[in-house]
């Protein structure tokens, strides 16, 4: 007998014929005397279709709170159809939200973090024989409001759940059969990896691959769960996530997009020390994340600055460069949200010298222009135009992976 967590994405559950194939996948684990406990995120698009209903009543964006209470309307009714699924099938089963299933969290709405996970209800409800479903996405904060963790929350809630049961196996099943050395639906030649790293998973994941959410993978490996990633709609193993892979090293573990980029550019700010500092702590303050930061020569007594940040919050980052131009009486401030983010990803380039100069010579190959560049030990971004993203992805993936 062993403890399963089972995540199902969106597209598992998008309509009444996936969600009795969910059902079907979970009840036979308990048939076979597993104890099972799933998560489940908004079926389909009904996050994005609920967002779009916000925006109709107030196209300024309402509040974080009342968008938080909305959105998390989305898992309530996944978590209740999936359970009557169950139910029809015959097995015992009941669903909770987030609150019910102990999920505790800062008040940071909209990207909330968890703080604690209360399992006794979870514990309880085992001891009942009953499998249950669990709301992803979701907690409450001190203040007992409805929070949510920040879009693709539902994979950290099904980590979490795993680390806090110590469950044997901590399944995330989506709408691919694992993950990939780039997105297959975008690019043919991309090829499934058995195994993966947490760190280049983690890479992988912040830097755009959507299929973990990035601080789901932090957490399995601050707990050291081990995740699967594999696919509801066929029965084949998946791709591991876990500390060490048996497979050999190589060069580029993968290639992602991150599209929701913006470049914010500050002209004629003045050359003279700790304006670095005041700008960016400014932005912190406004817990805007900063990415790639590039900063002219100076000359006359002036420099520029350039900056990227997520494109939902260029906006806000504009807001603060808007004051920091009146007070320092720059020439521009300017935000250009016609950029993306490419960039490739492996342990194995930190001892390979020349992955850049290959990486640079399949985009100038594609007639694509690199206007960004940002290096870490195991990855290399470059910002390019959005238009070209999809065919830069496709020939550096192309020039590292055959
Ligand atoms: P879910 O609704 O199940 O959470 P997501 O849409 O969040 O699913 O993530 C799955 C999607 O991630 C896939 O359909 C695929 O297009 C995309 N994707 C992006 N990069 C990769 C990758 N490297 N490997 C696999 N899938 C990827
Ligand atoms: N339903 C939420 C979203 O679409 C959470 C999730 O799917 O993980 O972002
Ligand atoms: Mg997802």
């Amino acid at each position: 007998m062993a403890l399963i967590v089972k995540k199902f994405g969106g597209s598992s559950v998008a309509n009444a014929q996936r969600v009795f194939n969910v059902a079907r996948i979970i009840t036979e684990d308990y048939r076979a005397g597993n104890e099972v406990i799933v998560v489940v995120s908004a079926q389909g698009d009904t996050t994005d279709d609920l967002i779009e209903k916000a925006r109709e009543i107030n196209p300024d964006g309402p509040s974080k709170r009342e968008m938080d209470m909305l959105l998390s309307a989305g898992e309530q009714i996944s978590i209740s159809l999936l359970a009557m699924a169950i139910e029809k099938l015959g097995f015992p089963v009941v669903s909770l939200l987030g609150w019910q299933a102990g999920f505790q969290t800062d008040s940071n709405y909209s990207a909330a973090r968890i703080k604690r996970l209360q399992t006794d209800r979870l514990t309880s409800e085992l001891a009942k024989k009953n499998i249950i479903i669990v709301a992803g996405f979701q907690g409450l904060n001190k203040y007992d409001d409805i929070t949510t963790l920040g879009r693709g929350g539902s994979d950290t809630s099904a980590v979490a759940i795993a680390a806090a049961v110590k469950a044997d196996l901590c399944q995330i099943y989506t709408d691919v059969d694992g993950v990939y050395t780039a997105d297959p639906r975008k690019v043919k030649t991309a090829h499934k990896m058995d195994e993966i790293t947490y760190d280049e998973m983690l890479e992988l994941a912040t830097l755009g691959a959507q299929v973990l959410n990035n601080r789901s993978v932090e957490m399995a490996k601050k707990y050291n769960v081990e995740l699967e990633v594999l696919s509801s709609l066929e029965r084949k193993p998946g791709t591991i996530v876990k500390e060490v892979v048996k497979m050999e090293k190589m060069l580029i573990r993968g290639v992602a997009k991150d599209a929701n980029v913006a470049r914010i550019s500050i002209v004629g700010l003045p050359d003279s020390p700790g304006i670095a500092f005041k700008v960016f702590s400014k932005l912190g303050q406004k817990k805007i994340n900063v990415d790639i930061i590039l900063q002219s020569v100076g000359r006359d007594g002036t420099k520029d600055i350039t900056f990227t940040v997520p494109e939902d919050q260029a906006k806000d980052a504009m807001e603060v460069m808007e004051e920091v131009k009146a007070l320092y009486n720059c020439e521009k401030v300017v935000c250009d949200e016609d950029v993306a983010k490419v960039s490739i990803v492996g342990t194995g380039m930190e001892t390979h010298p020349g992955v850049a100069a290959t990486m640079f010579e399949a985009l100038y190959n594609a007639g694509v222009n690199i206007e960004m560049i940002s290096t870490s030990e195991i990855k290399i971004s470059v910002l390019i135009d959005k238009d070209k993203a999809d065919k830069a992805v496709e020939a550096v993936h192309n020039a590292f992976i055959q």
